[in-house]
């Protein structure tokens, strides 16, 4: 391996990230070395992505195996793995259809469309979607419309319209926003925010959300992109509440890394889309729908979400064990999310921190400009999430120390 210098330039790559100058290499379960040999404990994950980790035996296999079969067909033809895959996402949400695309805005930007084609087919000429202050649901035009994030949407408008924004937990402030509107046919949010800063929704809000589409005859669509895959240590975050969603956009963590993308629908939206409606040509190719059915056996075999539930508690316990002096004085003002979805918000700005985090040898992200956020494989072990918290607390209490 060649040395790269300390802040790799790539001249040829179009610039829309700040990365940091850190070429990675190869991985091993939570562990990603660079190219000089510096080891990192990942609690990054790809961005909730490597639900495996890395390097995981199975699923190296498994593809390897898959490789030499088909990589990708076409829609023209069935494609058995994808009623594999289908099958295992339908018994474990309860749902019952599954459209499959390659990405997380792809799998919102369907939902999307079978929201507007479900006004559309009670007459509904105009249909207008609810969304939420915070929400990050992609990068597309239409996607990017319904994120609540104005550094998103700068430069790009026209924005697209029928959407009515709302901020989160507040059944009365929805309830105004809707009322007397004919035309609004669904109700879309993230169950926990993710780039927004891991804001979970309460469970009663989305017992009353749940309550208040069935009245109105609205979808209730859950985008469960970055919070489901077993990251909770259920399934599906809004499992926790004993609710179900009509639609339910699905990625990241759905491959283990492989590109897989998934709508699932339960009975009120699983016939909206005919033949001819909706498509993507990589979506649910043999390679992605291995990849996604390795990743669930594995999970299961491996008992990964009761891990994702007792690692995520024991790691946010040590956060509020080595913060809690910062705690009590607001300095951290709150330390959130559930299961191995863990966000630190702390009463300044922390960017710095990932960098410095890296120095350190341990891999995160920070989001909404004052939340750490937390979101490791779901393999990690009790051992690595207090290596994560000795590494991280530290330079978390000399940031908050520093003047502004
Ligand atoms: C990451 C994310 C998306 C977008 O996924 P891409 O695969 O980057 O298109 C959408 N919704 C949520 C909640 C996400 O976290």
């Amino acid at each position: 391996m060649t040395a790269v210098p300390a802040t790799p330039s790539s001249p040829h790559v179009m610039n829309t990230y700040g990365r940091l100058p850190i070429a990675l290499s190869h991985g091993q379960g939570c562990r990603v070395w660079d190219v000089n040999g510096r080891e990192y404990l990942d609690a990054l994950g790809g961005i909730a992505v490597n639900t495996l980790g890395h390097n995981h035996p199975k699923l190296v296999a498994a593809l390897q195996d898959q490789v030499t079969k088909l990589i990708h067909t076409s829609n023209y033809y069935h494609v058995p793995l994808q009623e594999e895959l289908a099958k295992l996402l339908v018994e474990r949400s309860g749902m019952t259809n599954v459209f499959f695309c390659s990405t997380g805005l792809e799998a919102n930007e369907a939902a999307l469309k079978l929201a507007r084609k479900f006004g559309h087919d009670k007459g509904i000429e105009r249909p207008e979607i609810v969304v939420y202050e915070k929400a990050f649901h992609g990068r597309s035009i239409a996607t990017l419309s319904a994120t609540g994030n104005p550094k998103v949407q700068a430069g790009f408008g026209p924005l697209v319209e029928g959407f009515i924004r709302v901020p989160i937990n507040n059944i009365e402030q929805l309830k105004a926003a809707t009322a007397n509107n004919p035309n609004v046919v669904a109700v879309f949010f993230e169950a926990i925010q993710g780039e927004g800063g891991v804001n979970p929704m309460h469970m009663d809000y989305l017992r009353d959300v749940r309550a208040l589409c069935d009245e109105r005859d609205w979808l209730l669509m859950i985008d469960e992109v970055q919070c489901g895959m077993g990251r909770t240590g259920k399934w599906f975050a809004h499992q926790w509440a004993g609710i179900q969603p009509d639609v339910m956009p699905l990625a990241k963590g759905l491959g283990s890394g492989v590109p897989v993308g998934a709508v699932v629908a339960g009975p009120r939206a699983a016939s909206i889309f005919a033949p001819g409606n909706h498509g993507s040509t990589f979506g649910g190719n043999p390679l992605a729908m291995r990849a996604g059915v390795t990743t669930i056996h594995t999970m299961e075999a491996e008992g990964l979400l009761a891990n994702a539930a007792t690692v995520g508690a024991h790691l946010k316990a040590g956060l509020e064990r080595a913060l809690a002096a910062e705690l009590a004085s607001g300095a951290v003002k709150e330390i959130r999310g559930q299961g191995l979805m863990l966000g630190i918000d702390l009463s300044k700005p922390c960017a710095a921190l990932v960098q410095r985090a890296a120095d350190a040898g341990l891999l995160i992200s920070v989001t909404a400009d004052t939340v750490i956020r937390l979101v490791p494989p779901l393999i990690m072990t009790t051992a690595e999430a207090d290596q994560v918290v000795a590494i991280l607390c530290p330079l978390i209490i000399a940031l908050l120390k520093e003047a502004v």
